[in-house]
């Protein structure tokens, strides 16, 4: 079999646990498997980098970004390949660029366009182990770019699909994919499998088990995604296409997103092209708007609603304050989080928000916002009740069940 892994930080967070993986991957080498091996940097590297850069300015050049943030999963590569040299294993570690990994010129947010993956294949037919440096790939200026926070899983992914590889197993700190994330609910259950647009929902919702992209690129490729722990031989959890058994399930999970602000915009001028106007430049600015809610406007204004990754709140506000002339009030608020609850049974049954918005009424939480798509239900709520919806929420819907 052609297998690829993804170790994500905490499973490379340190010598002892790169001897882990390296005793791990010569196993499955042992097995007869041909194997390419996708690392992160060691825990806390990339965010102790990011500061590095913040001791100088709040706004560092993101090609330098890209030069400096790629240089961890290097680190973890070449360490991983050593470790295995040592134990008598014929390794071999690639940068991104190495590995064939074209992107667009995005920096700090690249996107995967192509890879060439003949250098893997190559080193793989002389017998090596390919362990490649995730995150990161190489622009057609022949500049290093790097994928969005937590792009090792799309690396892993986008190699899994350029080598036709029989399964892509994530390996993190967790033995699967939990109904809810098992730090905030310890009661929550593994799933042993659940399907590419939930998992997608879970990722995108906050679920940062596995990065949202990586889970779209899986479902497009059909890539045989598995989340599994590098602690223990336990089965993991098998991301696939729903399933016929997996219309009984109501809900799969629940999930908590901490990184959400919300900003309330009253008495806008209700006419044509301010909503255009408003989110055109906060698009610009590279801002991701997530929740949208406009109100029948009345005698020509409207209310208007939204919310934005929290740690994008400031930029947002000094795009929204150039609209005061349209604008008659605004309101912005970082103390908020967002709690959904993803299940493809949804689609089928009356009565799933209702539910939801009963536990959360039960112990006196407001809900300030509400969203809905087909299998998922999002609420915006006070971030201090954030652990205790999930909980509540958890229990309704009898996840531990
Ligand atoms: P890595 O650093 O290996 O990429 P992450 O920290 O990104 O790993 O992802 C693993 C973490 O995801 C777990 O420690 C867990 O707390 C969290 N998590 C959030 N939601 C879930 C969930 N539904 N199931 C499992 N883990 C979850
Ligand atoms: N090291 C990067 C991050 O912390 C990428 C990854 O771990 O997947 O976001
Ligand atoms: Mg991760």
């Amino acid at each position: 079999m052609l297998l690829v892994h993804k170790y994500g930080g905490t499973s490379v967070g340190s010598l002892e646990r790169i001897e882990n993986v390296a005793n791990r991957v010569a196993k499955v080498r042992d097995q007869g498997n041909d194997i390419v091996v996708v690392v992160s940097a060691m825990s806390g590297e990339t965010n102790k980098l990011i500061d590095y850069a913040m001791h100088f300015t709040q706004n560092p050049a993101k090609q330098e970004m890209d030069m400096l943030l790629s240089s961890g999963e290097r680190v973890t590569a070449a360490l991983l390949s050593i470790a295995l040299q040592a134990k008598g294993y014929d390794a071999v570690a690639m940068t991104g660029r190495q590995a064939g990994i074209i992107t667009d010129t995005i920096h700090t947010y690249a996107r995967i366009e192509s890879i060439d993956p003949s250098a893997m294949k190559q080193a793989i037919k002389e017998g090596k182990i390919v362990i490649v440096a995730g995150f990161q790939g190489v622009n057609k200026d022949g500049n290093v770019t790097t994928l969005g926070r937590g792009g090792s899983d799309l690396s892993a992914v986008a190699i899994a699909g350029a080598l036709k590889a029989d399964a892509c197993e994530i390996y993190s700190d967790v033995d699967g994919i939990y109904t809810t994330d098992p730090r905030i609910e310890p009661k929550a259950k593994k799933l042993d499998t659940i399907s590419y647009d939930e998992m997608l929902e879970m990722a995108s919702m906050g679920a940062k088990v596995l990065q949202n992209r990586s889970v779209e690129l899986a479902k497009k490729l059909d890539v045989k995604l598995y989340a599994k722990s590098s602690f223990s031989d336990n089965e993991g959890t098998l991301i696939t296409k729903e399933g016929n058994n997996m219309e009984e399930v109501l809900v799969s999970g629940v999930v908590l997103d901490k990184n959400q602000a919300r900003v309330t915009l009253r008495n806008v001028s209700d006419k044509p092209g301010i909503a255009a106007e408003i989110f055109t430049k906060l698009a610009d600015e590279g801002i991701n708007v997530d929740m949208i809610i406009q109100n029948v406007g009345i005698d020509g204004s409207t209310n208007l609603g939204f919310t934005v990754p929290g740690n994008e709140l400031e930029n947002a506000k000094k795009v929204i304050e150039s609209f005061d002339h349209d604008i008659g009030s605004m309101d912005f608020d970082n103390n908020v989080c967002k709690v959904s609850v993803v299940g493809v049974g949804m689609k089928s049954h009356a009565g799933v928000a209702a539910k939801a918005f009963r536990a959360l009424a039960a112990n006196n939480i407001n809900i300030q916002m509400i969203s809905t798509s087909e299998i998922k239900i999002s609420m915006i709520i006070d971030e201090k009740y954030g652990e205790l919806a999930i909980r509540m929420l958890h229990d309704a819907y009898n996840l531990d069940k």
